[in-house]
Protein backbone atom coordinates (compact mmCIF):
# COMPACT_ATOMS: atom_id res chain seq x y z
CA UNK A 1 0.00 0.00 0.00
CA UNK A 2 1.27 3.29 -1.41
CA UNK A 3 0.88 6.49 0.90
CA UNK A 4 0.01 10.14 -0.66
CA UNK A 5 3.74 11.20 -0.02
CA UNK A 6 4.80 7.92 -1.97
CA UNK A 7 2.41 8.65 -4.28
CA UNK A 8 3.92 12.04 -4.81
CA UNK A 9 7.43 10.76 -5.26
CA UNK A 10 6.27 8.48 -8.12
CA UNK A 11 3.71 10.75 -9.77
CA UNK A 12 6.89 13.58 -9.95
CA UNK A 13 9.62 11.12 -10.86
CA UNK A 14 6.98 10.04 -13.74
CA UNK A 15 6.37 13.43 -14.49
CA UNK A 16 9.61 15.44 -14.24
CA UNK A 17 12.18 13.14 -14.26
CA UNK A 18 14.75 12.23 -11.19
CA UNK A 19 16.46 14.98 -9.09
CA UNK A 20 14.19 18.25 -9.70
CA UNK A 21 13.44 20.31 -6.58
CA UNK A 22 11.30 18.65 -4.06
CA UNK A 23 9.34 21.63 -3.08
CA UNK A 24 8.60 22.41 -6.81
CA UNK A 25 7.56 18.90 -7.22
CA UNK A 26 5.02 19.11 -3.59
CA UNK A 27 3.51 22.34 -5.21
CA UNK A 28 2.72 20.35 -8.79
CA UNK A 29 2.14 17.15 -6.96
CA UNK A 30 -0.84 19.66 -5.02
CA UNK A 31 -1.96 21.51 -8.13
CA UNK A 32 -3.21 18.07 -10.05
CA UNK A 33 -4.95 16.71 -6.86
CA UNK A 34 -6.35 20.42 -6.47
CA UNK A 35 -7.46 19.66 -10.22
CA UNK A 36 -9.14 16.53 -9.83
CA UNK A 37 -12.56 16.09 -9.00
CA UNK A 38 -11.95 13.73 -6.12
CA UNK A 39 -11.82 14.73 -2.57
CA UNK A 40 -8.22 13.25 -1.61
CA UNK A 41 -6.92 12.87 2.31
CA UNK A 42 -4.44 11.16 3.61
CA UNK A 43 -4.34 10.68 7.88
CA UNK A 44 -1.36 10.16 9.55
CA UNK A 45 -2.76 8.76 12.49
CA UNK A 46 0.79 9.13 14.45
CA UNK A 47 1.44 12.26 13.39
CA UNK A 48 -1.71 13.60 13.67
CA UNK A 49 -1.67 15.60 10.49
CA UNK A 50 -4.17 15.15 7.65
CA UNK A 51 -3.79 16.05 4.22
CA UNK A 52 -6.71 17.49 2.38
CA UNK A 53 -6.60 18.37 -1.43
CA UNK A 54 -8.57 21.27 -2.35
CA UNK A 55 -11.71 19.66 -3.24
CA UNK A 56 -11.66 18.00 0.15
CA UNK A 57 -11.39 21.66 1.75
CA UNK A 58 -14.42 22.83 -0.36
CA UNK A 59 -16.82 20.11 0.33
CA UNK A 60 -16.43 20.30 3.35
CA UNK A 61 -16.66 23.50 4.12
CA UNK A 62 -12.96 23.94 6.16
CA UNK A 63 -11.16 27.27 7.21
CA UNK A 64 -7.98 26.13 5.81
CA UNK A 65 -5.23 25.81 3.35
CA UNK A 66 -5.25 23.01 0.95
CA UNK A 67 -2.09 20.84 2.25
CA UNK A 68 -0.94 19.29 5.82
CA UNK A 69 -2.95 20.28 8.94
CA UNK A 70 -3.64 19.51 12.35
CA UNK A 71 -6.07 16.55 12.56
CA UNK A 72 -7.83 18.53 15.05
CA UNK A 73 -10.02 19.71 12.27
CA UNK A 74 -11.97 16.43 11.78
CA UNK A 75 -13.59 17.65 15.52
CA UNK A 76 -14.90 20.79 14.23
CA UNK A 77 -16.37 18.99 10.60
CA UNK A 78 -17.38 15.47 12.21
CA UNK A 79 -19.95 15.03 14.83
CA UNK A 80 -18.87 12.89 17.48
CA UNK A 81 -20.85 10.06 17.05
CA UNK A 82 -19.96 10.18 13.06
CA UNK A 83 -16.02 10.21 14.19
CA UNK A 84 -16.84 7.04 16.82
CA UNK A 85 -18.53 5.30 14.11
CA UNK A 86 -15.80 5.69 11.59
CA UNK A 87 -12.42 4.83 14.30
CA UNK A 88 -14.76 2.15 14.93
CA UNK A 89 -15.05 1.15 11.10
CA UNK A 90 -11.57 1.44 9.53
CA UNK A 91 -10.01 0.60 13.20
CA UNK A 92 -11.23 -2.93 12.74
CA UNK A 93 -9.20 -3.26 8.88
CA UNK A 94 -6.00 -3.70 8.57
CA UNK A 95 -3.29 -2.93 5.65
CA UNK A 96 -4.70 -5.72 3.45
CA UNK A 97 -8.03 -4.93 3.05
CA UNK A 98 -9.67 -3.53 0.25
CA UNK A 99 -10.96 0.02 0.20
CA UNK A 100 -13.97 0.42 2.05
CA UNK A 101 -16.79 2.61 0.71
CA UNK A 102 -18.64 4.25 3.91
CA UNK A 103 -21.37 6.59 3.98
CA UNK A 104 -20.75 9.80 6.62
CA UNK A 105 -22.74 13.01 7.45
CA UNK A 106 -20.36 16.16 8.25
CA UNK A 107 -21.88 19.59 9.29
CA UNK A 108 -21.14 22.75 7.41
CA UNK A 109 -20.51 25.81 9.88
CA UNK A 110 -24.40 26.69 9.90
CA UNK A 111 -24.88 23.47 11.14
CA UNK A 112 -26.30 21.86 7.70
CA UNK A 113 -25.86 17.97 6.95
CA UNK A 114 -23.31 17.84 4.04
CA UNK A 115 -23.28 13.83 3.55
CA UNK A 116 -20.17 12.30 2.01
CA UNK A 117 -18.77 9.07 0.68
CA UNK A 118 -15.77 7.76 2.12
CA UNK A 119 -13.71 5.52 0.16
CA UNK A 120 -10.82 4.71 2.56
CA UNK A 121 -8.02 2.38 2.82
CA UNK A 122 -5.79 1.78 5.89
CA UNK A 123 -2.33 1.61 6.04
CA UNK A 124 -0.60 -0.06 9.00
CA UNK A 125 2.68 -0.23 10.79
CA UNK A 126 4.63 -3.84 11.06
CA UNK A 127 3.25 -4.70 14.20
CA UNK A 128 -0.43 -4.21 12.47
CA UNK A 129 -1.49 -1.06 14.41
CA UNK A 130 -3.25 1.59 12.26
CA UNK A 131 -0.73 4.30 10.96
CA UNK A 132 -2.70 5.75 8.18
CA UNK A 133 -5.82 6.08 5.96
CA UNK A 134 -6.17 7.28 3.18
CA UNK A 135 -8.69 7.66 0.46
CA UNK A 136 -11.19 9.73 -1.72
CA UNK A 137 -14.04 11.86 -0.57
CA UNK A 138 -17.03 12.25 -2.53
CA UNK A 139 -19.79 14.91 -1.67
CA UNK A 140 -23.02 13.05 -2.39
CA UNK A 141 -25.52 15.67 -0.91
CA UNK A 142 -27.78 15.98 -3.91
CA UNK A 143 -27.94 12.44 -4.52
CA UNK A 144 -28.67 11.81 -0.76
CA UNK A 145 -31.55 14.89 -0.85
CA UNK A 146 -32.71 13.26 -3.62
CA UNK A 147 -33.30 9.77 -2.07
CA UNK A 148 -34.60 11.98 1.12
CA UNK A 149 -37.32 13.27 -0.93
CA UNK A 150 -38.36 10.70 -2.70
CA UNK A 151 -38.46 8.56 0.15
CA UNK A 152 -40.89 11.61 1.89
CA UNK A 153 -42.64 11.56 -1.32
CA UNK A 154 -43.32 7.80 -0.88
CA UNK A 155 -44.83 7.89 2.35
CA UNK A 156 -46.61 11.43 1.95
CA UNK A 157 -49.69 12.55 0.77
CA UNK A 158 -48.64 15.60 -1.93
CA UNK A 159 -51.33 18.11 -1.18
CA UNK A 160 -50.87 17.98 2.56
CA UNK A 161 -47.26 16.93 3.17
CA UNK A 162 -49.55 14.31 5.79
CA UNK A 163 -48.27 10.56 5.74
CA UNK A 164 -49.87 8.80 3.15
CA UNK A 165 -51.38 5.41 3.11
CA UNK A 166 -47.93 3.65 3.55
CA UNK A 167 -46.80 4.99 6.20
CA UNK A 168 -50.00 4.68 8.24
CA UNK A 169 -50.24 1.35 7.49
CA UNK A 170 -46.59 0.56 8.28
CA UNK A 171 -47.16 2.45 11.84
CA UNK A 172 -50.37 0.12 12.48
CA UNK A 173 -48.31 -2.75 11.72
CA UNK A 174 -46.06 -1.60 14.39
CA UNK A 175 -48.77 -1.14 16.77
CA UNK A 176 -50.07 -4.56 16.30
CA UNK A 177 -46.39 -6.10 16.56
CA UNK A 178 -46.54 -3.97 20.13
CA UNK A 179 -49.54 -5.77 20.99
CA UNK A 180 -48.21 -9.29 20.91
CA UNK A 181 -45.82 -8.42 23.41
CA UNK A 182 -47.75 -6.60 25.65
CA UNK A 183 -51.44 -6.58 24.83
CA UNK A 184 -52.20 -3.48 27.46
CA UNK A 185 -50.56 -1.30 24.52
CA UNK A 186 -53.60 -1.14 22.57
CA UNK A 187 -54.38 2.02 20.26
CA UNK A 188 -56.84 3.96 18.71
CA UNK A 189 -57.97 4.58 14.93
CA UNK A 190 -60.14 7.52 13.57
CA UNK A 191 -61.67 7.31 10.20
CA UNK A 192 -62.92 10.60 9.93
CA UNK A 193 -64.06 11.92 6.32
CA UNK A 194 -66.07 15.41 5.89
CA UNK A 195 -70.01 15.36 5.21
CA UNK A 196 -70.72 16.54 1.94
CA UNK A 197 -67.23 18.00 0.60
CA UNK A 198 -68.33 17.44 -3.09
CA UNK A 199 -70.53 20.47 -2.46
CA UNK A 200 -67.44 22.64 -1.75
CA UNK A 201 -65.81 21.36 -5.04
CA UNK A 202 -68.29 21.56 -6.78
CA UNK A 203 -69.50 25.26 -6.07
CA UNK A 204 -66.20 26.52 -4.94
CA UNK A 205 -64.12 24.69 -7.16
CA UNK A 206 -61.49 22.33 -6.89
CA UNK A 207 -58.55 25.06 -5.55
CA UNK A 208 -60.88 25.79 -3.17
CA UNK A 209 -61.28 22.62 -2.13
CA UNK A 210 -57.82 21.42 -2.08
CA UNK A 211 -56.95 24.71 0.47
CA UNK A 212 -59.93 23.53 2.41
CA UNK A 213 -57.84 19.88 2.65
CA UNK A 214 -54.94 21.56 3.40
CA UNK A 215 -56.28 23.45 6.62
CA UNK A 216 -58.13 20.59 8.02
CA UNK A 217 -54.43 18.96 7.56
CA UNK A 218 -52.66 21.33 9.51
CA UNK A 219 -55.84 21.49 12.29
CA UNK A 220 -55.91 17.86 12.96
CA UNK A 221 -52.10 18.13 12.90
CA UNK A 222 -52.70 20.64 15.74
CA UNK A 223 -54.89 18.95 17.72
CA UNK A 224 -52.97 15.56 18.44
CA UNK A 225 -49.43 15.32 20.17
CA UNK A 226 -46.61 15.07 17.98
CA UNK A 227 -46.36 11.34 18.96
CA UNK A 228 -49.97 10.95 16.99
CA UNK A 229 -50.34 9.96 13.41
CA UNK A 230 -52.59 12.11 10.98
CA UNK A 231 -52.78 10.92 7.52
CA UNK A 232 -54.86 11.50 4.98
CA UNK A 233 -55.94 8.51 2.41
CA UNK A 234 -56.78 10.39 -0.36
CA UNK A 235 -59.90 12.60 -1.24
CA UNK A 236 -62.02 13.70 2.19
CA UNK A 237 -60.53 11.06 4.37
CA UNK A 238 -58.18 11.51 7.44
CA UNK A 239 -56.84 9.03 9.67
CA UNK A 240 -55.49 9.51 13.02
CA UNK A 241 -53.77 6.81 15.09
CA UNK A 242 -53.65 7.56 18.77
CA UNK A 243 -50.56 5.66 19.96
CA UNK A 244 -51.20 5.78 23.63
CA UNK A 245 -53.03 2.47 24.88
CA UNK A 246 -56.48 3.74 26.54
CA UNK A 247 -60.28 2.23 26.95
CA UNK A 248 -63.14 2.39 24.60
CA UNK A 249 -64.71 5.04 26.77
CA UNK A 250 -62.20 7.19 26.80
CA UNK A 251 -61.01 6.90 23.38
CA UNK A 252 -64.48 7.66 22.84
CA UNK A 253 -64.71 10.79 24.84
CA UNK A 254 -61.23 11.58 23.37
CA UNK A 255 -62.25 11.61 19.91
CA UNK A 256 -65.55 13.45 20.60
CA UNK A 257 -63.81 16.31 21.83
CA UNK A 258 -61.39 15.77 18.91
CA UNK A 259 -64.48 16.33 17.10
CA UNK A 260 -66.12 19.55 18.50
CA UNK A 261 -63.02 20.99 17.78
CA UNK A 262 -62.51 20.08 14.24
CA UNK A 263 -65.80 21.32 13.56
CA UNK A 264 -65.19 25.13 14.70
CA UNK A 265 -65.52 27.41 11.59
CA UNK A 266 -62.59 27.49 9.14
CA UNK A 267 -60.92 30.46 7.65
CA UNK A 268 -59.95 29.62 4.36
CA UNK A 269 -58.97 32.20 1.38
CA UNK A 270 -60.78 34.51 3.69
CA UNK A 271 -64.58 32.94 3.85
CA UNK A 272 -65.64 31.01 6.71
CA UNK A 273 -66.16 27.15 6.15
CA UNK A 274 -68.79 25.36 8.73
CA UNK A 275 -68.13 21.68 8.23
CA UNK A 276 -69.04 18.44 9.70
CA UNK A 277 -67.40 15.21 9.59
CA UNK A 278 -68.15 11.79 10.11
CA UNK A 279 -66.00 10.08 12.71
CA UNK A 280 -65.05 5.99 12.63
CA UNK A 281 -63.63 4.72 15.96
CA UNK A 282 -61.60 1.40 16.56
CA UNK A 283 -59.77 0.66 19.23
CA UNK A 284 -56.85 -1.30 18.06
CA UNK A 285 -56.73 -3.96 20.39
CA UNK A 286 -56.08 -7.66 18.65
CA UNK A 287 -52.90 -8.67 17.95
CA UNK A 288 -54.12 -11.46 15.67
CA UNK A 289 -55.67 -8.58 13.72
CA UNK A 290 -54.23 -7.47 10.42
CA UNK A 291 -53.80 -3.74 9.26
CA UNK A 292 -56.50 -4.56 6.45
CA UNK A 293 -59.08 -5.27 8.72
CA UNK A 294 -58.75 -2.72 11.52
CA UNK A 295 -58.37 -0.04 8.27
CA UNK A 296 -61.87 -1.55 7.23
CA UNK A 297 -63.96 -1.91 10.80
CA UNK A 298 -62.91 1.95 10.74
CA UNK A 299 -63.73 2.80 7.52
CA UNK A 300 -67.66 0.65 8.49
CA UNK A 301 -67.72 2.64 11.50
CA UNK A 302 -66.92 5.59 9.86
CA UNK A 303 -70.14 4.57 7.38
CA UNK A 304 -72.08 3.99 10.33
CA UNK A 305 -71.50 7.48 11.62
CA UNK A 306 -72.80 8.93 8.14
CA UNK A 307 -75.66 6.84 8.62
CA UNK A 308 -76.65 7.78 11.84
CA UNK A 309 -76.50 11.72 10.90
CA UNK A 310 -73.51 13.24 9.89
CA UNK A 311 -71.30 15.15 12.37
CA UNK A 312 -70.90 12.04 14.85
CA UNK A 313 -68.32 9.33 16.14
CA UNK A 314 -69.51 6.21 16.05
CA UNK A 315 -67.49 3.38 17.53
CA UNK A 316 -66.67 0.04 15.61
CA UNK A 317 -68.53 -3.28 16.92
CA UNK A 318 -68.81 -6.42 15.00
CA UNK A 319 -71.74 -6.76 13.91
CA UNK A 320 -71.55 -4.06 11.65
CA UNK A 321 -69.39 -5.74 9.45
CA UNK A 322 -72.64 -8.35 8.32
CA UNK A 323 -74.03 -4.84 7.52
CA UNK A 324 -71.35 -3.43 5.56
CA UNK A 325 -71.41 -6.71 3.84
CA UNK A 326 -74.59 -6.31 2.82
CA UNK A 327 -73.87 -2.98 1.41
CA UNK A 328 -71.27 -4.28 -0.44
CA UNK A 329 -73.27 -7.31 -1.97
CA UNK A 330 -75.85 -3.92 -2.89
CA UNK A 331 -73.17 -1.97 -4.08
CA UNK A 332 -71.72 -4.82 -6.33
CA UNK A 333 -75.15 -6.00 -7.75
CA UNK A 334 -76.61 -2.06 -8.65
CA UNK A 335 -73.40 -1.44 -10.33
CA UNK A 336 -74.12 -4.36 -12.65
CA UNK A 337 -77.95 -3.37 -12.37
CA UNK A 338 -76.81 -0.25 -14.23
CA UNK A 339 -74.23 -2.04 -16.44
CA UNK A 340 -76.75 -4.92 -17.73
CA UNK A 341 -79.78 -2.83 -17.64
CA UNK A 342 -81.80 -4.54 -15.09
CA UNK A 343 -83.24 -1.17 -14.37
CA UNK A 344 -86.45 0.18 -15.59
CA UNK A 345 -89.73 2.50 -14.77
CA UNK A 346 -92.93 1.90 -13.50
CA UNK A 347 -95.56 4.64 -13.97
CA UNK A 348 -98.59 5.84 -11.27
CA UNK A 349 -100.98 7.82 -12.18
CA UNK A 350 -101.70 11.20 -11.67
CA UNK A 351 -105.47 12.25 -11.77
CA UNK A 352 -106.80 15.70 -11.63
CA UNK A 353 -110.03 15.70 -8.84
CA UNK A 354 -110.23 19.66 -9.39
CA UNK A 355 -113.55 20.63 -10.58
CA UNK A 356 -114.34 17.05 -12.17
CA UNK A 357 -116.60 14.07 -11.28
CA UNK A 358 -114.18 11.74 -12.70
CA UNK A 359 -110.84 11.64 -11.49
CA UNK A 360 -109.23 12.62 -14.74
CA UNK A 361 -105.98 10.73 -15.49
CA UNK A 362 -103.43 13.95 -15.90
CA UNK A 363 -99.37 12.47 -16.04
CA UNK A 364 -97.74 9.95 -14.00
CA UNK A 365 -95.07 9.58 -11.62
CA UNK A 366 -91.91 7.61 -12.41
CA UNK A 367 -90.93 5.27 -9.67
CA UNK A 368 -87.56 2.96 -10.23
CA UNK A 369 -87.66 -0.98 -9.79
CA UNK A 370 -85.19 -3.38 -10.66
CA UNK A 371 -85.72 -6.77 -12.10
CA UNK A 372 -83.15 -8.43 -9.57
CA UNK A 373 -84.62 -6.66 -6.96
CA UNK A 374 -87.09 -9.49 -5.25
CA UNK A 375 -84.86 -12.51 -6.73
CA UNK A 376 -81.76 -10.20 -4.63
CA UNK A 377 -84.35 -9.91 -1.58
CA UNK A 378 -83.34 -6.10 -1.75
CA UNK A 379 -86.32 -3.70 -1.50
CA UNK A 380 -85.62 -0.70 -3.93
CA UNK A 381 -85.62 1.81 -0.79
CA UNK A 382 -82.46 -0.14 0.26
CA UNK A 383 -81.46 -0.38 -2.71
CA UNK A 384 -82.06 3.18 -3.15
CA UNK A 385 -80.29 4.21 0.12
CA UNK A 386 -77.10 2.65 -1.24
CA UNK A 387 -76.92 4.46 -4.03
CA UNK A 388 -77.74 7.53 -2.20
CA UNK A 389 -74.72 6.53 -0.32
CA UNK A 390 -72.07 5.53 -2.51
CA UNK A 391 -73.15 8.67 -4.92
CA UNK A 392 -74.59 5.72 -7.96
CA UNK A 393 -77.98 7.76 -7.37
CA UNK A 394 -76.87 10.21 -9.57
CA UNK A 395 -75.79 8.13 -12.47
CA UNK A 396 -79.40 6.27 -12.16
CA UNK A 397 -81.18 10.24 -12.35
CA UNK A 398 -79.48 10.94 -15.18
CA UNK A 399 -80.85 7.03 -16.58
CA UNK A 400 -84.04 8.29 -15.02
CA UNK A 401 -84.49 11.71 -17.01
CA UNK A 402 -83.36 10.24 -19.81
CA UNK A 403 -85.75 7.09 -19.93
CA UNK A 404 -88.59 9.29 -18.75
CA UNK A 405 -88.03 11.97 -22.21
CA UNK A 406 -87.74 9.01 -24.56
CA UNK A 407 -90.85 7.35 -22.87
CA UNK A 408 -93.25 10.65 -23.23
CA UNK A 409 -91.93 11.18 -26.60
CA UNK A 410 -93.02 7.73 -27.72
CA UNK A 411 -96.78 8.26 -25.81
CA UNK A 412 -96.80 11.55 -27.15
CA UNK A 413 -96.36 10.01 -30.75
CA UNK A 414 -98.96 7.74 -29.76
CA UNK A 415 -101.46 10.49 -29.53
CA UNK A 416 -101.76 11.43 -25.46
CA UNK A 417 -102.79 14.36 -24.71
CA UNK A 418 -100.10 17.36 -25.50
CA UNK A 419 -99.94 18.37 -21.79
CA UNK A 420 -99.70 14.80 -20.46
CA UNK A 421 -96.20 14.33 -18.13
CA UNK A 422 -94.02 12.72 -16.45
CA UNK A 423 -92.87 12.90 -13.01
CA UNK A 424 -89.77 12.00 -11.65
CA UNK A 425 -88.06 11.89 -8.38
CA UNK A 426 -84.48 13.22 -7.74
CA UNK A 427 -81.71 12.60 -5.43
CA UNK A 428 -80.71 15.82 -3.23
CA UNK A 429 -77.23 14.89 -4.63
CA UNK A 430 -78.82 16.66 -7.63
CA UNK A 431 -79.22 19.59 -6.01
CA UNK A 432 -75.90 20.73 -5.34
CA UNK A 433 -74.97 22.44 -8.42
CA UNK A 434 -76.11 23.65 -12.15
CA UNK A 435 -75.09 20.48 -14.07
CA UNK A 436 -78.63 18.82 -13.64
CA UNK A 437 -79.90 22.20 -15.51
CA UNK A 438 -78.11 21.49 -18.54
CA UNK A 439 -78.62 17.75 -18.60
CA UNK A 440 -82.56 18.31 -18.40
CA UNK A 441 -83.46 20.73 -20.94
CA UNK A 442 -80.47 18.93 -23.52
CA UNK A 443 -82.57 15.62 -23.38
CA UNK A 444 -86.10 17.04 -22.81
CA UNK A 445 -84.62 19.01 -26.18
CA UNK A 446 -82.66 16.11 -27.76
CA UNK A 447 -86.64 14.01 -27.54
CA UNK A 448 -88.31 16.98 -28.55
CA UNK A 449 -90.92 16.65 -25.21
CA UNK A 450 -92.27 20.18 -23.80
CA UNK A 451 -90.31 21.45 -20.97
CA UNK A 452 -92.97 21.06 -18.72
CA UNK A 453 -93.47 17.26 -19.73
CA UNK A 454 -90.71 16.04 -17.49
CA UNK A 455 -91.28 17.27 -14.02
CA UNK A 456 -88.80 16.81 -11.03
CA UNK A 457 -90.20 15.55 -7.39
CA UNK A 458 -87.41 16.11 -4.71
CA UNK A 459 -88.46 15.34 -0.92
CA UNK A 460 -88.24 18.00 1.62
CA UNK A 461 -85.62 17.01 3.60
CA UNK A 462 -83.55 17.24 0.50
CA UNK A 463 -84.43 20.84 0.29
CA UNK A 464 -83.52 21.62 4.01
CA UNK A 465 -79.89 19.88 3.49
CA UNK A 466 -78.57 22.24 1.29
CA UNK A 467 -81.18 25.15 0.64
CA UNK A 468 -79.23 27.73 -0.59
CA UNK A 469 -77.65 25.74 -3.19
CA UNK A 470 -81.21 23.87 -4.21
CA UNK A 471 -82.94 27.13 -3.93
CA UNK A 472 -80.36 28.42 -6.95
CA UNK A 473 -80.92 25.02 -8.52
CA UNK A 474 -84.73 24.96 -8.57
CA UNK A 475 -85.03 28.96 -10.01
CA UNK A 476 -82.85 27.95 -12.58
CA UNK A 477 -85.09 24.97 -13.29
CA UNK A 478 -88.16 27.31 -13.31
CA UNK A 479 -86.02 29.79 -15.25
CA UNK A 480 -86.12 26.81 -17.90
CA UNK A 481 -89.62 25.77 -17.83
CA UNK A 482 -89.08 22.76 -15.80
CA UNK A 483 -91.40 22.28 -13.22
CA UNK A 484 -90.44 21.08 -9.72
CA UNK A 485 -92.65 19.82 -6.81
CA UNK A 486 -91.75 19.25 -3.28
CA UNK A 487 -92.39 15.42 -1.81
CA UNK A 488 -93.41 13.73 1.02
CA UNK A 489 -94.29 17.58 2.68
CA UNK A 490 -94.96 17.44 6.59
CA UNK A 491 -92.17 15.09 7.12
CA UNK A 492 -89.22 17.70 7.27
CA UNK A 493 -89.17 20.92 9.90
CA UNK A 494 -88.86 23.87 7.99
CA UNK A 495 -91.60 23.60 6.00
CA UNK A 496 -93.16 27.17 5.93
CA UNK A 497 -90.40 29.00 5.74
CA UNK A 498 -89.17 27.08 2.78
CA UNK A 499 -92.53 26.75 1.12
CA UNK A 500 -92.48 30.90 0.74
CA UNK A 501 -89.18 30.78 -0.75
CA UNK A 502 -89.16 28.68 -2.94
CA UNK A 503 -90.73 28.30 -6.32
CA UNK A 504 -92.32 25.37 -6.35
CA UNK A 505 -95.18 24.01 -8.85
CA UNK A 506 -96.95 21.83 -6.06
CA UNK A 507 -96.15 19.92 -3.21
CA UNK A 508 -97.01 16.30 -2.84
CA UNK A 509 -98.76 15.52 1.00
CA UNK A 510 -97.13 12.73 2.95
CA UNK A 511 -98.86 9.68 3.04
CA UNK A 512 -98.25 9.29 6.56
CA UNK A 513 -101.19 12.12 6.51
CA UNK A 514 -102.97 10.42 4.63
CA UNK A 515 -102.76 6.69 6.10
CA UNK A 516 -104.91 7.84 9.10
CA UNK A 517 -106.69 10.90 7.58
CA UNK A 518 -110.07 8.99 8.41
CA UNK A 519 -109.19 8.18 12.07
CA UNK A 520 -107.20 10.96 13.20
CA UNK A 521 -108.82 14.73 13.47
CA UNK A 522 -105.07 15.62 13.86
CA UNK A 523 -104.13 15.05 10.28
CA UNK A 524 -107.71 16.18 9.36
CA UNK A 525 -106.81 19.41 10.13
CA UNK A 526 -102.78 19.54 9.11
CA UNK A 527 -104.25 18.15 5.45
CA UNK A 528 -106.79 20.74 5.70
CA UNK A 529 -103.87 23.56 7.03
CA UNK A 530 -101.89 22.39 4.34
CA UNK A 531 -104.04 22.60 1.55
CA UNK A 532 -105.24 26.06 2.44
CA UNK A 533 -101.97 27.58 2.87
CA UNK A 534 -100.35 26.37 -0.41
CA UNK A 535 -103.86 27.81 -2.17
CA UNK A 536 -102.47 31.42 -0.41
CA UNK A 537 -99.02 30.82 -1.83
CA UNK A 538 -100.16 29.48 -5.49
CA UNK A 539 -98.91 26.18 -5.11
CA UNK A 540 -100.70 23.25 -5.95
CA UNK A 541 -101.54 20.42 -4.05
CA UNK A 542 -101.37 16.02 -4.38
CA UNK A 543 -102.24 13.80 -1.86
CA UNK A 544 -100.31 10.80 -2.30
CA UNK A 545 -101.14 7.06 -0.99
CA UNK A 546 -104.80 6.92 -1.20
CA UNK A 547 -106.22 3.99 -0.79
CA UNK A 548 -110.28 4.47 -0.06
CA UNK A 549 -112.79 6.00 -1.86
CA UNK A 550 -113.24 7.82 1.46
CA UNK A 551 -110.60 9.53 1.80
CA UNK A 552 -110.34 10.22 -1.93
CA UNK A 553 -113.64 12.53 -0.70
CA UNK A 554 -112.59 13.68 1.99
CA UNK A 555 -109.73 15.33 -0.03
CA UNK A 556 -111.91 16.71 -2.48
CA UNK A 557 -114.05 18.42 0.03
CA UNK A 558 -110.83 19.78 1.31
CA UNK A 559 -109.90 21.34 -1.90
CA UNK A 560 -106.88 19.55 -2.75
CA UNK A 561 -106.05 19.15 -6.46
CA UNK A 562 -104.23 16.14 -7.71
CA UNK A 563 -104.60 12.29 -6.26
CA UNK A 564 -102.51 9.22 -6.65
CA UNK A 565 -102.70 5.75 -5.13
CA UNK A 566 -103.86 2.42 -5.27
CA UNK A 567 -107.46 2.94 -5.25
CA UNK A 568 -107.44 4.62 -8.91
CA UNK A 569 -104.03 3.20 -10.43
CA UNK A 570 -100.91 1.32 -9.16
CA UNK A 571 -97.58 1.83 -10.53
CA UNK A 572 -97.67 -0.46 -13.76
CA UNK A 573 -94.87 -1.25 -16.73
CA UNK A 574 -95.48 0.63 -19.69
CA UNK A 575 -97.25 -1.76 -21.79
CA UNK A 576 -100.11 -1.81 -18.76
CA UNK A 577 -99.77 1.88 -18.50
CA UNK A 578 -101.03 1.74 -21.90
CA UNK A 579 -103.74 -0.18 -21.86
CA UNK A 580 -105.34 1.80 -18.83
CA UNK A 581 -105.30 5.05 -20.67
CA UNK A 582 -106.58 3.47 -23.87
CA UNK A 583 -109.26 1.63 -21.87
CA UNK A 584 -111.23 3.81 -19.54
CA UNK A 585 -113.45 0.82 -18.34
CA UNK A 586 -110.38 0.12 -16.44
CA UNK A 587 -109.97 2.83 -13.47
CA UNK A 588 -114.22 2.37 -13.55
CA UNK A 589 -113.93 -1.35 -12.76
CA UNK A 590 -110.99 -0.57 -10.32
CA UNK A 591 -113.18 2.41 -8.67
CA UNK A 592 -116.45 0.01 -8.90
CA UNK A 593 -114.40 -2.61 -6.67
CA UNK A 594 -112.97 -0.84 -4.02
P1 LIG B 1 -92.29 8.47 -3.29
O1 LIG B 1 -91.70 9.40 -4.26
O2 LIG B 1 -93.05 9.06 -2.16
O3 LIG B 1 -93.19 7.47 -4.12
C1 LIG B 1 -94.41 6.99 -3.71
C2 LIG B 1 -94.28 5.64 -3.16
O4 LIG B 1 -95.53 5.23 -2.63
C3 LIG B 1 -93.96 4.59 -4.24
O5 LIG B 1 -93.21 3.57 -3.62
C4 LIG B 1 -95.33 4.08 -4.61
O6 LIG B 1 -95.30 2.77 -5.17
C5 LIG B 1 -96.00 4.07 -3.28
N1 LIG B 1 -97.44 4.20 -3.37
C6 LIG B 1 -98.17 4.85 -4.30
N2 LIG B 1 -99.49 4.76 -4.02
C7 LIG B 1 -99.60 4.04 -2.90
C8 LIG B 1 -100.70 3.60 -2.08
O7 LIG B 1 -101.85 3.87 -2.35
N3 LIG B 1 -100.43 2.89 -0.98
C9 LIG B 1 -99.16 2.57 -0.63
N4 LIG B 1 -98.97 1.85 0.46
N5 LIG B 1 -98.09 2.95 -1.36
C10 LIG B 1 -98.31 3.70 -2.48
P2 LIG B 1 -91.89 3.03 -4.25
O8 LIG B 1 -92.06 2.88 -5.72
O9 LIG B 1 -91.48 1.83 -3.46
O10 LIG B 1 -90.87 4.17 -4.01
C11 LIG B 1 -90.45 4.50 -2.74
C12 LIG B 1 -89.63 5.73 -2.78
O11 LIG B 1 -88.43 5.52 -3.49
C13 LIG B 1 -90.27 6.89 -3.50
O12 LIG B 1 -91.17 7.53 -2.64
C14 LIG B 1 -89.11 7.74 -3.86
O13 LIG B 1 -88.74 8.54 -2.76
C15 LIG B 1 -88.06 6.72 -4.11
N6 LIG B 1 -87.90 6.53 -5.55
C16 LIG B 1 -88.62 5.75 -6.38
N7 LIG B 1 -88.17 5.85 -7.64
C17 LIG B 1 -87.12 6.72 -7.59
C18 LIG B 1 -86.23 7.21 -8.57
O14 LIG B 1 -86.29 6.94 -9.77
N8 LIG B 1 -85.26 8.07 -8.13
C19 LIG B 1 -85.15 8.42 -6.81
N9 LIG B 1 -84.18 9.26 -6.46
N10 LIG B 1 -85.99 7.99 -5.90
C20 LIG B 1 -86.97 7.13 -6.27
CA1 LIG C 1 -92.26 10.98 -5.41
CA1 LIG D 1 -93.79 10.91 -1.58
Amino acid sequence: MKTVRQLTGQVMQGLFGPGKDTQARNARYHDILDASNSGVFEWDISRREIFLNRRVITTLQIEAEPGWVPDSILMEVFPEYERNRLMNLYGKLDGDDETRRVEAVCLDRKGEKIFVQISGRVVTDEYGNTEKILGLIHDVSQQKKREERLRHEALHDYLTGLPNRTLLVDRIQHILTRLKRNSDLNATLLFIDIDNFKTINNNMGQGFGDDVLVSLGERLTNIVRAADTVSRLGSDEFVILLEDPTTSDIAHMLATRLLEKLQRPLRVQNKIVNLTFSVGLVLIDDPDASVEIVLGDADIAMYAAKDKGKGMVVPFDTTMRKQAAKRLDIETALRQAIDNEELYLVYQPIFSIDGCDEPDAIGVEALLRWTKSTRGNIAPGELLAVAEENGLIEDIGLWVITTACKQLARWQKEGFPADFYININLSSRHFDDDAIVEYMTREIDRYGVPRNGIRIEIVESAVIRNPENALSVIERLKDEGIFVSIDDFGTGFSSLSYLHRFPFYALKIDRSFIIDVLESEASQNIITAIILMAKKLGIRVVAEGIEESDQLQFLKTAGCEMVQGYLLARPETTPEVDRFFVDAEWVEARLAGS
